[in-house]
């Protein structure tokens, strides 16, 4: 029997989606995971590196898997920046960065040798780390941008996109083993198939081009909900909205925007400015009016005037956005923006982040009061505390960032079914409602096998 391995992961769904590929290698390799760190013969720590805090978050994972365990393989985001971790904690007995999955597993190796059995080499790769019911896709890895606040190109290279039929393999997988909800992500996953010139791949017999329309229209087949996330604002994007029309893709874009100040937009080195972007709102929702837009923000850029805040302030009024995150700028280690002038002070950038927040606070409950009689899909992610009680989400709201439906049922549904709930109560950010019936779950029947994946260049 091999060895078990204790895994801590950190950060986001990208790195979410590395952990599930160490980890479906390990178990194939006939590995145990650990629950706790005394159990564990090694503990791999994937870790975040991308804003200040979240190095920190790191620093003290690691250290607390050191005095717990004391045998710390460390990889990620922060890996990029060995020096960092060694010289907090010099006994770590590797770092490996980014998306270096082999080099996770040969430091494993090198801890504990691998079982040498015939068997479990025929252990299918399939670690997941979300609910049986939902999936993080990754179709894209590395990023082509240069965002004057973001370091990801340096720590995971330009972007390295995946073959259709790859991808379409994984996902028929995924839907055939109980996944109704797929979240596709990449670090631009607009930008999908660029850097391999759309390139067809064959899957089912069939020639699918690496772009992110062909791509969503061939994962329609399978049944699941689809939903987007990470989309840079390329007008091609609007090419994605009829999709949404027909049904084949969540009304559902998450788009970070970051800004709305042309100066601003030009400093981070992005696109667009307040007027562009309700342009291409407004084109998007003349396609598709029930399309719920997510979109993050920076306040406190350098250089950001109070003029520059008010421009972002009447874009958020006047966009109406169905759901916003907002963070102050910090610092990230190694980003250009660093050494911009005009710092903004800690305390200013709160108090607009506080304004920004309070205003769309109310459009949130005002669009949220608007669901009030409507019947809305919802799938079940937990039961509630009461009986009969459970916990979902919307076609409208992805997995731990948007809102959440709580609704009253008969007491016979399940984590993962989709239900039908009329809305009765709506708060800033939650819904309340009671069941009034099921969506049946038809899966697309998923081609599993003599699935030939090859690739033709082009
Ligand atoms: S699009 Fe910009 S913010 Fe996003 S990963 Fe690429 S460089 Fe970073």
């Amino acid at each position: 029997m091999a060895g078990k391995v204790g895994f801590v992961s950190l950060g986001c769904p990208k790195a979410l989606v590395d952990s599930e590929q160490i980890l479906s290698r390990l178990r194939a390799e006939g590995y145990q995971t650990s629950p706790t760190y005394q159990d564990a013969d090694v503990v791999v720590v994937n870790t975040c590196g991308f804003i200040t805090p979240a190095v920190e978050e790191s620093l003290s994972a690691i250290g607390e898997a050191l005095a717990e365990n004391g045998k710390v393989i460390v990889t990620g985001c922060l890996g990029a920046r060995p020096e960092v971790i060694k010289q907090a904690h010099p006994q770590v007995l590797e770092v490996t960065g980014p998306g270096e999955l082999d080099k996770v597993l040969e430091a494993v190796h090198r801890v504990i040798p691998p079982e040498q059995s015939p068997f479990t080499a025929l252990v299918p790769p399939a670690v997941k780390l979300t609910p049986r019911h939902y999936a993080y896709l990754k179709i894209a890895e590395g990023c082509n941008h240069k965002c004057s606040f973001c370091i990801i190109p340096k720590l995971r290279g330009l972007q390295t996109s995946r073959d259709a039929a790859d991808v379409l393999a994984e996902a028929a997988r995924l839907v055939a083993t109980g996944t109704k909800e797929l979240l596709i992500i990449a670090q631009d996953t607009s930008a999908y198939g660029v850097d391999i010139r759309h390139r067809t791949s064959a899957y089912a017999g069939r020639l699918v081009r690496a772009h992110l329309v062909d791509l969503v229209s061939e994962l329609a087949h399978l049944g699941a909900w689809l939903r987007l996330h990470y989309v840079y604002p390329y007008p091609h994007v609007r090419d994605l909205i009829p999709l949404m029309a027909e049904g084949k893709l969540l009304p559902y874009l998450d788009v970070p925007l970051q800004h709305a100040s042309p100066k601003i937009l030009r400093a981070m080195r992005r696109p667009g400015g307040a007027e562009s972007h309700l342009k291409t709102l407004e084109e998007w929702r003349s396609i598709a009016p029930d399309l719920a837009l997510r979109s993050s923000f920076i306040v406190g850029f350098p250089g950001e005037t109070e003029e520059d805040f008010e421009l972002l302030m009447d874009f958020i009024a006047e966009a109406r956005l169905d759901r916003v995150g907002c963070f102050t700028y910090s610092e990230v280690p190694g980003a250009e923006a660093n050494a911009l002038p005009g710092a903004v002070p800690e305390e200013v950038k709160e108090e607009r982040r506080a304004r920004l927040m309070a205003l769309q606070q109310q459009i949130s409950l005002e669009k949220n009061q608007a669901r009030i009689g409507q019947t809305l899909e919802v799938i079940v992610d937990e039961y509630g505390e009461l009986p009969g009680w459970v916990v979902g989400r919307s076609k409208y709201d992805a997995p731990g960032i948007d809102g959440l439906v709580y609704a009253e049922t008969d007491g016979t549904v399940r984590i993962g079914d989709i239900i039908r709930i009329r809305i009765t109560r709506a708060e800033p950010y939650d819904l309340y409602g009671e069941m009034v019936g099921r969506v049946p779950w038809k899966p697309g029947i998923p081609v599993m096998k003599n699935v030939a994946i090859e690739t033709i260049q082009v």
